[in-house]
């Protein structure tokens, strides 16, 4: 499927203009973040769990092929049929089958980034098949029509406010409220009711566990739980990236999954499955690639396998929480979504590389150690050695390797830029051409540039001294000398 040309940065101007969503949304996530650093320290082993949940994931990944053989062979001999799907169609048409086979009208659905990744819910409902999500955050989005803008927390980039209007317009809640723990018991009752007529549940998966055959669900809601636990049918969706060796190995990682994710010492449900419920119930696991096997394939960027989808990465993004999940135009949005992405299709996926500022926040908190920003900077490397620069970028690299080549070219260049910002009227830098100034004010030019100031004020040992004696003539200096 050939998939549409995205801008990050004209996707992301409605939200990164919007001040006030762009700075609550980022206040939101931050908290997210400063939770995780809290549950992160209290564990002093947390370095030696990220050391060996990552040699966990390099191993399993080496010997994939391997442990998902022995997966099937455990879950079949606990009951439980195996599916395998080669990619999004496949995984579509064998779930749509096996749901036809029941004359199943109405699933529900825990949440799934795999079945968002295939597009399940639009393929079944064009189908004639109705799917309830069951994760608050992602039965409010699916309410709105919209899609998640982040891996765990789906709905994060919606005010209370708005989920108020959302709920009156759907369920009848009273117009105007928006007190949480109203909109919650209202979202409660409706699903209530959604549960006990899903005539199919069908769930993703956090770890399959090749040593078992069984496979983990973590929630907090319970929504899983309670969507497998009444219907006859389970359909378990899981890309084969998912697996690990052992049960020794799942305590690795449920105790970095909550803690990096929500910044909670644990998911309030970690669930394990083994085969089907009773001798009338059926349990499908559908295994997925879905391009996962092209980028085990890549040196590179085989790391990007080892994702727990925890999320902590997209909390701590500067770049993420300034523009939300939705500016990604991706399933999985943030570092890792813009690793993932371009592997899938590069054309289409080529400016999220450079949706960062490679601060390395992202590889600092990842549980599994991907090296996130490393990567994106490789990515930027390989669209550079496929052509897929666009010409803007590509003529100011090439300048910018000239003049950094001419010293004196260089510094007659900065000393025009400056002045050049200090007198040119605002359009000629502000305008739709120009994607660094859509959501910014550049600072005031400085009359100087910064080897001039160092010259002034630490080349000259005298000086220098004089400098340090006059602190606010020293700090004003050091403010505006950084131009060039
Ligand atoms: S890349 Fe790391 S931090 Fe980001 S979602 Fe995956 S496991 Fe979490």
């Amino acid at each position: 499927m050939k998939l549409p040309i995205v801008d990050h940065p004209t996707a992301a101007k409605p939200f990164v203009t919007n001040e006030d969503r762009s700075h609550w949304h980022d206040d939101a996530l931050w908290f997210v973040r400063v939770k995780r650093d809290r549950q992160a320290s209290s564990v002093p082993e947390w370095e030696y769990l990220r050391e060996r949940a990552s040699a966990i994931k390099t191993h399993t990944i080496a010997n994939l092929g391997e442990y998902l053989e022995q997966f099937e062979r455990n879950a079949t001999a606990r009951g439980a049929t195996v599916h395998w799907a080669a990619d999004a169609e496949e995984h579509n048409a064998i779930v749509l089958k096996i749901l036809r086979q029941h004359g199943t009208e109405r699933i529900v659905k825990s949440k799934s980034m795999l079945t968002e990744e295939c597009g399940l819910n639009p393929y079944l409902e064009d189908n004639g098949i109705e799917v309830v999500d069951t994760d608050l955050g992602e039965r409010i989005v699916q309410l709105r029509e919209e899609t998640p803008s982040h891996i765990v927390l789906p709905a994060i980039h919606i005010k209370k406010e708005e989920v108020g209007q959302t709920f009156h317009t759907h369920l009848g809640t009273d117009a105007g409220a928006s007190d949480p723990q109203y909109l919650t018991e209202a979202a409660r009752n409706h699903l209530r009711n959604k549960f006990l007529s899903g005539e199919v549940g069908i769930t993703g998966v956090n770890f399959g566990i090749a040593q078992t055959g069984g496979f983990v669900v973590c929630t907090n809601e319970g929504n899983a739980d309670l969507g497998v636990s009444l219907p006859k049918v389970h359909i378990a969706c899981m890309g084969i990236e998912k697996m690990i060796p052992s049960l020794a190995d799942l305590s690795v990682f449920t105790r970095l999954l909550a803690r990096s994710a929500t910044g909670q010492p644990v998911t309030t449900y970690t669930s394990h499955f083994h085969g089907p419920k009773d001798d009338n119930s059926e349990l499908h696991i559908v295994l997925v690639d879905n391009g996962r096997t092209r980028l085990r394939g890549n040196d590179t960027f085989r790391p990007a396998m080892h994702c727990i989808r925890c999320g902590a990465c997209m909390n701590t993004c500067p770049v993420y929480r300034r523009s939300g999940g939705h500016s990604y135009r991706a399933t999985v949005p943030g570092p890792i979504g813009s690793v993932l992405s371009p592997s899938r299709d590069a054309k289409s996926y080529k400016s999220l590389p450079y949706a960062c500022s490679l601060c390395g926040s992202c590889s600092d908190v990842c549980p599994v150690k991907i090296p996130l920003h490393h990567q994106l900077l490789a990515w930027r490397g390989e669209l550079v050695g496929n052509g897929l620069l666009p010409l803007s970028k590509r003529v100011a690299m090439k300048t910018a390797s000239f003049l950094f080549q001419r010293p004196g070219l260089y510094r007659t260049a900065g000393s025009m830029g400056r002045t050049a910002l200090r007198v040119l009227p605002h359009f000629v830098t502000h305008n739709r051409f120009n994607t660094w100034t859509k959501a910014r004010e550049l600072p005031k030019p400085p009359r100087e540039s910064f080897r001039q100031w160092y010259i002034a004020n630490r080349g000259n040992p005298q000086r220098r001294d004089s400098a340090n004696g006059n602190a606010t003539a020293h700090t004003n200096t050091r403010s505006n000398g950084d131009a060039s």
